[in-house]
């Protein structure tokens, strides 16, 4: 259900359900979202909504500065991966085996075959995905070692909602677009799905337990809330130039 009484009011969707209180929230797309009990009337939530504007607008305006847009992707173009800054250089090649991208230094090399747009911008974000799976799995081992918990399976998915999965079976799955976000979020986010391994809830124990390899575990989960906007980024022809 959406209201939009007029071009100064708020839009925003509601769902009704058996809760007890109401709740506003904004996502990272800056969309509003009213949860609220069943018993209220469409006509006090719309009330209880417009008494919270100037917050709502401000939260809004926090998410749009902080949202980071998906760059086109061509020659010279900047491109952050894990925490370090990159120059794109684009190098043709004519064997399809050739195809890779590597970092050196300030650098990130792609070679490619130019067959089309669309080739392009899918082998790119495929060769994203092989870099970041060597880094995670790399990541892995090692924590997996530290914390004493060993996944039977690690994948790397495309998966557009969440960061990262663990299954009851012991399998850990990671959205391949964390290689966008700085080295110490990927950690975290590693050791989260790790710790699931022995505790596969988010009680007090598991809090304590990612404390434990991650002090500042709060602080990564509120970057992620701030600045997670590209997890679900996807390149395509129009992205390349
Ligand atoms: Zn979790």
């Amino acid at each position: 259900m959406f209201f939009n009484k007029d071009k100064t009011s708020i839009e925003y969707s509601l769902t009704k359900s058996n809760r007890k209180t109401m709740s506003i929230i904004i996502e990272n797309s800056g969309e509003v979202r009213v949860l609220a009990p069943k018993r209220l009337t469409n006509k006090s939530i719309h009330a209880f909504v417009m008494e919270k504007e100037s917050w709502i607008r401000e939260k809004q305006e926090v998410v749009h500065q902080n949202r980071r847009v998906k760059p086109r992707i061509g020659q010279g173009t900047e491109l952050e991966i894990l925490g370090e800054k990159y120059e794109v250089v684009f190098r043709e090649v004519t064997l399809k085996k050739d195809e890779k991208i590597v970092l050196a230094d300030r650098y990130l090399v792609y070679s490619y075959k130019p067959e089309s747009k669309m080739h392009i911008a899918a082998v790119f974000e495929n060769e994203l995905k092989q870099l970041v799976t060597t880094i995670i799995e790399e990541r892995i081992r090692f924590y997996s070692q530290v914390m004493g918990v060993y996944p039977k399976k690690v994948s790397v998915k495309d998966q557009k909602k969440r960061w990262g999965t663990c299954t009851s079976k012991g399998h850990v799955l990671f959205n391949w677009r964390l290689i966008f976000a700085p080295k110490s979020i990927l950690d975290y986010v590693i050791i989260h799905e790790l710790a699931h391994l022995k505790h596969m809830n988010h009680s007090a124990d598991f809090w304590n337990l990612v404390s434990h390899f991650d002090q500042d575990y709060k602080l990564k989960r509120e970057w992620l809330k701030q600045n997670g906007g590209f997890i679900d980024w996807s390149f395509e022809a129009s992205d390349i130039f």
